[in-house]
């Protein structure tokens, strides 16, 4: 990736897979009972955005892939707007953007760009964004040196770590064949050059934006350090890809942290924003519509993943298996060679939570790593 990459280098085509091109949806089923929508099925077009409290507008920016759009949300800052999240690095994308400076952007400066987390749909511009408009790109510490970490990871070809992981996962050797051959780097080409310098935020912080307060709900699993944005008087979350309505947000073990235990800290970050934030805020989410419901949803994601890990485990009891025996367990489609790799992060998530919770244990013959029951 070139350092001078500029505005004429946003790339009109991905020429990626879909499922590469963002990493929020999951392939576990969901239910979106008990939850309502104030504004229906309605959405801002192209250059329009939609209010939604005192504080804060609602603008959407299409994408390619089975997401279809990614929604930004402005926040009125003192001398002007505060974009939270971008789309990915394509002109798609980008045209939206100009489409909203010339529409209900007009006369309204932007101040700030926030990403949520690293993921290309959501910082895929803030660097375009932050070097365009002048103004700092804000985000936790974890999500911009992770960003900076993959984002520097410019092999060619598939690092061995990747080779041990699917390997481990029990994939045959044409899926390890397809994978070797299937190229590398693709976050980069999905992100515009972040700015070398950052804002950071943590959990906890509140963000002064003129007349309003934005407070910094920490969650993680999805991604290293998410940042959800409440505003208590107003009674709305800027949920990002921490709470979604309609979709199960993918939680995987990345080559990045092999050993982490990502669907642990999913089902903390569950608890914490039950603990912390009111249940009758409209959750303002980066797909689908904004809602209402938002301990409904976190209770339903807690209870599907707990149910997931049960029948996991009962399994597992009865016969030894690999993560790649485990996907009809833990998915309600099959699993096609373009859906491989999420899916086996996926269930590498959910066998590491019963290995910590000490209800399966893994053991390595000849670098395939089999779950049996614990006697
Ligand atoms: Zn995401």
């Amino acid at each position: 990736m070139a350092s001078g990459r500029d505005e004429d280098d946003i790339p009109a085509a991905s020429g990626s897979p879909d499922a590469s091109l963002t990493q929020d949806d999951s392939f576990t089923a969901t239910s979106r009972a008990g939850l309502t929508y104030p504004w229906g099925d309605a959405a801002p077009g192209a250059g329009e955005t939609i209010r939604i409290a005192d504080g804060i507008s609602w603008a959407r920016i299409p994408m390619p892939g089975s997401l279809g759009h990614i929604n930004s949300w402005l926040l009125d800052d003192e001398d002007g707007i505060a974009v939270v999240d971008t789309g990915v690095c394509l002109t798609i994308c980008s045209d939206a953007w100009k489409a909203l400076y010339a529409g209900a952007l007009a006369d309204k400066p932007i101040t700030r760009v926030i990403g949520t987390h690293l993921h290309p749909d959501h910082i895929g511009l803030a660097g375009w964004i932050a070097k365009k408009k002048g103004v700092p790109l804000w985000m936790t510490r974890g999500e911009m040196l992770t960003a900076r970490m993959i984002v520097g990871d410019t092999s060619d070809t598939v690092p061995d770590e990747a080779i041990v992981q699917s390997r481990g996962a029990g994939w045959d050797d044409e899926a390890i064949e397809r994978q070797k051959t299937g190229g590398w780097g693709r976050f980069g080409m999905m992100v515009f050059p972040l700015p070398r310098s950052y804002v950071r935020i943590k959990d906890g912080d509140v963000l002064d934006m003129g007349a309003h307060k934005w407070r910094v709900v920490v969650g993680s699993g999805h991604s290293p350090e998410h940042a959800c944005l409440w505003n208590e008087r107003e009674g709305v979350l800027v949920s990002g890809d921490q709470v979604l309505p309609r979709i199960s947000s993918n939680v995987s073990i990345n080559i990045t942290e092999p050993d982490a235990d990502p669907l642990g800290e999913w089902l903390s970050s569950i608890d914490k924003l039950l603990d912390v934030v009111p249940g009758d805020v409209i959750v303002c989410p980066a797909h689908g519509e904004p809602f209402k419901g938002l301990h409904v949803r976190l209770m339903a994601l807690r209870d599907e993943h707990r149910m997931r890990l049960y029948n996991l485990a009962e399994a597992i009891a009865k016969e030894p298996m690999r993560a790649v025996e485990s996907f009809p367990l833990l998915f309600n489609r099959p699993i096609g060679p373009d859906q491989l790799g999420m899916a086996t992060g996926e269930a590498l998530a959910h066998l590491k939570r019963l290995e910590v919770e000490g209800r399966v244990e893994r053991e390595d013959r000849d670098g395939v790593w089999w779950y049996h029951g614990v006697a």
